[in-house]
């Protein structure tokens, strides 16, 4: 009956969220191995203008290469890195680790790349974040205006001062982009008066052009809106010829997606710098 049912269904659930805690615990402590053993690794999804083209440079992504699990996602090891607290290390990682491989790729001949790492909210958070970016820009000796350091609505909704932390990251001449744009809530004047450089329409909206009514409104709108504030604006997840065209009629900047090629390892990029194939030169 209904009560039977009921408990299995509590049952279920309890189970299944210990099922999660434990999982949980083991991501954590791969993370301290993976850590210590070498097996974070970034791959670099080219970013294309539209009009042309032609590549602007590259997002950073981050892969976990568990040896027995294989290849994990950051979908699956972010959150927790963030739970656990060990997002501020992977994230200077990442940070070091994308600003030194793109100062080589820079001394190959790509001058003007443009860089994009992702920020989560908990490394934001963190009372020295400005300091470390500022740190490793030293470091490498990555120029700042070439970084873009994705960040997401919620973040800025979460972060406390993020108007203050972003006008501190703008002084040192960093770019700031929003990331997955459409997808949280921010006010439009909130944009305007935070200084952000750049948006990231959502693939969420992208996936659906140009059949789908409301992706055709939202991105339409977003368009107008990131014209009308100065941004510029980068379409995420463009699949088709179809999407590009679409996108670029409607006056959106630049794109990344898997129609022009998915996140790349670094022999690959080198490949790419040394002799660009067609479609993006
Ligand atoms: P994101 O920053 O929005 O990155 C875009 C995601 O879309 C990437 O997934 C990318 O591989 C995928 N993608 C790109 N083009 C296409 C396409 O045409 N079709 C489809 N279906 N997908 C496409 P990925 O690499 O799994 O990353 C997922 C998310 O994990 C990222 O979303 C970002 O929020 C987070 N992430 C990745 N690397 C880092 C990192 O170093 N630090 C932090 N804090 N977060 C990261
Ligand atoms: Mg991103
Ligand atoms: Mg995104
Ligand atoms: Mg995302």
């Amino acid at each position: 009956g209904a009560k039977e049912r009921g408990r299995n269904r509590y049952a279920f659930y309890s189970n299944d969220m210990a099922e999660r805690a434990i999982e949980r615990l083991h991501i954590e402590q791969g993370l301290l191995r993976a850590i210590a053993g070498d097996q974070l690794l970034l791959q670099y999804q080219p970013v294309v203008r539209l009009e042309d083209g032609q590549l602007v440079g590259f997002e950073a992504l981050i892969r976990w290469d568990e040896p027995t699990h294989g290849r994990i996602g950051p979908d699956r090891f972010i959150p927790v890195a963030e739970e656990c607290g060990l997002i501020d290390y992977i994230g200077a990682w990442v940070l070091r680790t994308a600003c030194a491989q793109a100062v080589s790729w820079i001394r190959q001949g790509f001058e003007a790349l443009r860089l994009a790492v992702n920020v989560s909210a908990r490394q934001m958070s963190a009372g020295d974040f400005v300091t470390t970016v500022r740190e490793i820009l030293d470091e490498t000796e990555f120029p700042p205006d070439q970084l873009d350091l994705e960040i997401t609505e919620s973040t800025l909704q979460s972060v406390d001062h993020s108007r203050q932390l972003l006008a501190e990251l703008r002084a040192l001449g960093v770019c700031i982009s929003i990331d997955d744009f459409g997808t949280g809530f921010s006010s439009l004047s909130l944009l305007k008066h935070l200084q952000i450089d750049r948006i990231k329409i959502d693939r969420s909206f992208v996936q659906d052009l140009p059949g789908d009514a409301n992706g055709v409104a939202v991105t339409e709108a977003i368009v107008a809106m990131a014209n009308r504030l100065g941004l510029s604006l980068i379409a995420e997840g463009v699949e088709t010829a179809t999407q590009q065209e679409f996108l670029r009629k409607l006056g959106c900047d630049e794109a990344q997606g898997y129609l022009f090629s998915r996140p790349l390892d670094v022999r690959d990029v080198d490949m790419l710098i040394a002799a660009p194939p067609e479609h993006l030169s």
